[in-house]
C-alpha cells in the first residue's frame, strides 16, 4: 500500500491486469470487478463499493475505526438461494445496471480472489420473515388464508430477499438512453462536482459503481422457479416512498400499494408461481425527500388548494422535471432473475410498462389498486395520474374533477 496520494485527473498508462468484458457468457470471460482502494493498479472500474455508504466509510478510516486496508472476510455470507446463470446475463445489452456475477463473486472468482484481488460481492441474499399490520387485516377480512408455509396466521410471511448495489456498463446505459458515452461520463462527472475524475480520464474503465442507493427484491414462494417457462410470476415494482411506506403519511398510495402488492405475490405462491417485490431506493421519484417536501409545501399553499391538474406542474416548478427515475433501467432485474412473462403486475404505471415491453418482458394482466386502499388525501396523486395515463380501471376523472382541491390544507 502507498502513502502517496494517487491523482486520478490523468490517465495511467498501465491497463488493469483483469479486464471486463462486459456480457461475457461465463464468469471467468466476463472478468470480475474490482474497485479496490489501497492497490490502483488492480481497478478496473471507476467508483467505489457500497453506493454513498462509501462516505461514511471514508469517515470510520478518517476517524480511526476502520483499517484503510480492511478486506471483508466472505465465510458463510454465500447466497441463501441460488440465483442464475441465466441466458439473459450472456447479453451485453439487457443488463446494464447490474452486475450479474455479484451474489457469486466468492466462489466464482475464488481463485483470484486467493491470489489477491480485493474483489467483494455486490449482491447479497437471504431470508427472512415479514410482518405487517395490512397482511394482518387481509387475513381478517377472508383476502389472505394462512397455508402454514407460505402465510403463518399470526401474518409472518416467509420471504427469500436480495440486496443489490448498482453497477453501471457505461455503454450499455448510452445505448439505453440513446445517448453518446462521452455526454453521459461527462454529466456524472460534472453533476457531482468532479467526483470521479476517471469518468473523462479513463474511456477504457467501462463499469461505473455510482453512489447511488441500490435496490431490495422481496421473492415469495420457491425462488428456484424462477427463469423456469411455466412459472407464473406475480410483481410489484416499488419505488421508495419513506414517508408513506415506513411512517404511513397519507398524501400518497405508495404504502398501501406496497401491501396489497405482497397480497397479490403471497396469492401467487400459494398458487405454485413466484412472487416478487422490486422495491428500488429512488425517493421522491428520484429527486430526493428535501425536493418531495417543498414539492408538498407549493401544492397545498397555491392558490385553489392542492388539485390534480396542477400536480405535476407544482413538482416542474421545484425540480425542473416531473420524475427522475428512469424506469429504462428498471428492467435489468428481470433479466438477471431470468423472467421473459409476468402474470400479475401490481402497478397502475404506464412508463414501468412501457419499459418492461421496451425490454421485451411481456406484461399478461396489469393490477390496479383497490380504489378502497386509497387514502382520502392521496386522491390528488390518483386523479393526476390516472388524468395523465396511468392503467386504472376505473373512469379518468374529467377537467372539472381535476380542477376540484381534494388534498388537505397544510394547517389542517
Ligand atoms: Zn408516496
Amino acid at each position: 500500500m502507498s502513502d502517496h496520494i494517487v491523482l486520478t485527473s490523468h490517465a495511467r498508462r498501465d491497463k488493469p491486469a483483469e479486464p471486463i468484458h462486459w456480457g461475457a457468457p461465463t464468469a471467468a470471460e466476463r472478468g470480475p470487478v474490482i474497485a479496490s482502494l489501497t492497490d490502483p493498479a488492480q481497478r478496473n472500474v471507476i467508483g467505489t463499493h457500497a453506493g454513498a455508504y462509501a462516505i461514511y466509510r471514508a469517515l470510520a478510516v478518517a476517524a480511526g475505526s476502520l483499517q484503510r486496508a480492511h478486506r471483508p472476510d466472505l465465510t458463510d455470507t454465500a447466497p441463501a438461494e441460488p440465483i442464475g446463470p441465466h441466458a439473459q446475463w450472456g447479453d451485453p445489452d439487457k443488463i446494464v445496471s447490474l452486475d450479474p456475477w455479484g451474489h457469486l463473486v466468492s466462489t466464482v472468482f475464488a481463485d483470484r480472489i486467493a491470489a489477491g484481488f480485493d474483489i467483494r460481492p455486490t449482491i447479497a441474499i437471504t431470508r427472512a420473515h415479514i410482518n405487517m399490520p395490512e397482511l394482518v387485516a387481509a387475513i381478517a377480512a377472508g383476502r389472505l388464508a394462512p397455508d402454514g408455509d407460505i402465510l403463518y396466521p399470526n401474518g409472518d410471511v416467509r420471504v427469500s430477499k436480495a440486496a443489490i448495489d448498482p453497477v453501471w456498463y457505461l455503454p450499455g446505459i448510452a445505448r439505453r438512453f440513446n445517448i453518446k458515452e462521452s455526454i453521459l461520463r461527462r454529466s456524472l462527472f460534472e453533476q457531482t462536482g468532479g467526483m470521479f475524475p476517471e469518468l473523462v480520464t479513463r474511456p477504457d474503465l467501462k463499469v461505473f459503481l455510482p453512489p447511488i442507493g441500490g435496490m431490495t427484491l422481496y421473492f415469495f414462494g420457491d425462488i428456484s422457479k424462477l427463469g423456469q417457462p411455466d412459472t407464473k410470476v406475480a410483481c410489484r415494482v416499488h419505488d421508495e416512498c419513506n414517508g408513506s411506506d415506513v411512517f404511513g403519511s397519507d398524501i400518497c398510495t405508495c404504502r398501501p400499494y406496497l401491501a396489497h402488492g405482497i397480497e397479490v405475490c403471497i396469492e401467487m405462491a400459494q398458487q405454485g408461481g413466484v412472487g416478487l417485490v422490486v422495491y428500488n431506493r429512488k425517493e421522491g421519484r428520484a429527486l430526493g425527500e428535501v425536493t418531495k417536501f417543498l414539492v408538498y409545501n407549493a401544492r397545498k399553499r397555491q392558490v385553489g388548494g392542492d388539485r390534480a391538474e396542477t400536480y405535476f406542474a407544482r413538482t416542474e416548478c421545484v425540480a425542473g422535471v416531473q420524475d427522475m427515475r428512469f424506469q429504462e433501467l428498471m428492467p435489468d432485474v428481470f433479466h438477471w432473475l431470468g423472467i421473459r412473462k409476468i402474470h400479475r403486475w401490481a402497478s397502475m404505471s404506464n412508463m414501468k410498462h412501457g419499459a418492461l415491453t421496451a425490454q421485451g418482458i411481456e406484461v399478461v394482466e396489469q393490477v390496479p389498486i383497490p380504489e378502497a386502499l386509497i387514502p382520502a388525501d392521496a386522491r390528488v396523486e390518483i386523479d393526476a395520474k390516472v388524468a395523465a395515463g396511468y392503467f386504472t380501471s376505473y373512469t379518468p376523472p374529467d377537467a372539472n374533477e381535476l380542477a376540484l382541491a381534494k388534498g388537505r390544507g397544510l394547517n389542517e
